[in-house]
């Protein structure tokens, strides 16, 4: 295929639409970007960050399935099913139809749109979890582990200390848990995020600022549950909870020796991702005759894509947000 006719392409700054002149989640500074999600949120709440890492730019609000046109090219965002706000981007020219998925999960999750199908002639899918072995189980199970492991610490007059990426996961668990078991703090990095998922009016237990609590008072957080982020692990921050145990929560804690590299009690296993069945669903309800993985492996994907009789290739991207939500130098690891 004579690559100068795609509809996007990988340039140095991120995926380029040529015919629409616009670039869709760009890891460097353009003229026009189309953004999968706000991930740009987890780091430092608010416009001003998205604002200073694209400068001069304007933002403009889109509804889910509401179509612009941009030189042209026909655009419209659909539910990714990963975080609040995700989407998949769809781009329409001449008849040919493209869809960029971001990142995306099949599962269902409260506090956020569930994942919608797109279909399209060429979709570029994320591959995070991109090999055989990861399955997730089904979310329910996992946070009846959760909510075990944090009533058993209770029972013992323990903290239960959860790490976890603080955008879209963290607010995942606490819609997830049993919020009667005890109360419920969370980190500075993400009670703000809390905050902008109610404003969205997504329904989340109550929760409390760790530092709202007297540096010395350990006894506010005997059977508390504590969000934290990954960074806080081995912090002095943590000798805020006297007695506690610790666990983690991601899809890399699939991996074999993930748990005991992070020097955890407990790891729960919960990905916004999809996990290898969940990219066959979507790849397959995309309807798309050609597709190209972007993160992960890339090769295992490829290559099965090849054994369906699809046309299937891979862009190099640089991507580090979710290296955000990995925080285990996922790649070596799976290597391993
Ligand atoms: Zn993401």
């Amino acid at each position: 295929m004579d690559t100068s006719s795609d509809l996007i392409v990988a340039r140095p700054e991120g995926l380029f639409c040529a015919e629409g002149s616009f670039y869709i989640d760009p890891w460097r500074p353009v003229e026009r970007a189309v953004i999968t999600h706000a991930h740009y949120l987890a780091a430092n709440p608010g416009l001003g960050v998205l604002l200073s890492r694209l400068p001069g730019i304007d933002v403009q609000e889109l509804e889910y399935g509401e179509a612009i046109v941009v030189n042209g090219v026909r655009v419209s965002l659909h539910p990714a099913g990963h975080v609040l706000g995700s989407a998949q981007v769809r781009v329409e020219h001449k008849g040919r139809v493209w869809v960029a998925s971001g990142d995306y999960k099949i599962e269902p999750d409260p506090t956020c749109a569930p994942f919608e199908p797109v279909r399209c002639d060429t979709f570029i899918t994320e591959s995070t979890f991109d090999l055989p072995i990861y399955r997730w189980e089904n979310p329910r199970a996992v946070f009846d582990g959760i909510d075990s492991w944090w009533r058993h610490n209770a029972a013992q007059g323990r903290a239960s200390v959860l790490f976890c990426y603080s955008f879209g996961k963290a607010q995942r668990i606490l819609a997830g848990v049993d919020a009667a078991i005890g109360p419920i703090f969370c980190h500075g990095a993400v009670e703000p995020l809390n905050r902008a998922y109610a404003q969205a009016g997504i329904a989340l237990p109550e929760t409390r600022l760790v530092s709202d609590i007297a540096a010395k008072d350990k006894t506010a957080f005997k059977g508390a549950l504590i969000i934290a982020p990954p960074s806080a692990q081995g912090s002095t921050w943590m000798r805020r909870f006297g007695d506690y145990s610790d666990a983690f929560a991601s899809g890399w804690m699939r991996l074999r020796g993930t748990q005991r590299r992070r020097g955890v009690d407990r790891s729960f296993v919960l990905s916004d991702h999809a996990d290898w069945p969940g990219l066959q669903f979507a790849i397959g309800a995309s309807g798309a005759e050609r597709v190209i993985v972007t993160h992960g492996q890339i090769e295992p994907m490829v290559r099965w894509l090849s054994e369906q009789g699809l046309d299937a290739g891979a862009f190099k991207t640089e991507y580090g947000d979710d290296i955000i939500e990995a925080d285990t130098a996922a790649p070596e690891a799976a290597a391993q």
